[in-house]
């Protein structure tokens, strides 16, 4: 696509600096990610906009504003491992190798995962993308420094907790009584886990065992 670095720098400037997220390495991560490589064909117009989009099999890739604010309560320093659960399009996975994070990713659904990781190869970004149940996170590689969920979860799974190393912090938005969600930001104290709550938000849900269907995805090419 013409002239996507300057799409980028806009949606940074508008839907995210606009927004009062202010840490350099999320911004800069997020004006160099090329984010319409990671939406099918037919969306690849509309990737800055402000809003998620259909990434096929019934999931979305999250709205840009949303991927930079849980980068930012991640607070995680470059170098560090990063389990994520709920890989859909790979670009917050993207968002955070670019930052130099070692990242591992967990999808359901194997298009999805298999799309994700050629996508995020082809860009020689260091993630690994693993198809499975992110509910149990992924204990061959853990501990991890920390850990992000990027579906609604109705409750912090004990595997998460298990395989977060002591200081470690996760990030997840989890059902709320309202119907959609709130992001919790979960530390890994020495007195015990300790939960701070920011934005309401709205993910697809975090769905239970795997999901081998493919309704054929078309994605833009590199
Ligand atoms: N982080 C993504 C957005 C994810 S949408 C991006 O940047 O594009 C949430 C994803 O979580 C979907 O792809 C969905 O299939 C996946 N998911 C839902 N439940 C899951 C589970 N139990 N384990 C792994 N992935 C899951």
């Amino acid at each position: 696509m013409r002239e996507w670095n300057l799409r980028a720098y806009d949606m940074v400037e508008e839907q995210i600096i606009g927004r009062d997220v202010r840490d350099a390495r999320v911004l800069e991560a997020m004006t160099s990610v090329p984010r319409h490589l990671f939406v099918p064909e037919e969306h690849a117009e509309s990737a800055y906009i402000d809003r998620p989009l259909p990434i096929g099999e019934r999931q979305t890739i999250s709205q840009p504003y949303m991927v930079a604010k849980m980068t930012e309560l991640l607070s995680a320093e470059r170098g560090m491992r990063v389990l994520e659960i709920g890989t859909g399009s790979g670009y917050q996975a993207a968002v955070l190798a670019w930052m130099g994070l070692r990242v591992w990713s967990i999808e359901r659904i194997e298009p999805l995962a298999d799309q994700a990781r050629q996508r995020l190869d082809g860009l020689n970004l260091n993630v690994t993308v693993i198809h499975a149940d992110g509910r149990d996170g992924y204990p061959s590689e853990a501990p991890y420094d920390r850990v992000i969920v990027t579906a609604a979860a109705s409750r912090v799974e004990l595997a998460w907790d298990n395989q977060l190393i002591s200081n470690g912090r996760l990030v997840a938005p989890l059902n709320v009584m309202t119907g959609g969600q709130r992001l919790l930001v979960r530390e890994n104290l020495e007195r015990g886990f300790r939960n701070t709550w920011y934005d309401y938000c709205r993910f697809v849900p975090l769905l239970a065992g795997l999901e081998k269907s493919s309704e054929g995805i078309k994605w833009s090419s590199l």
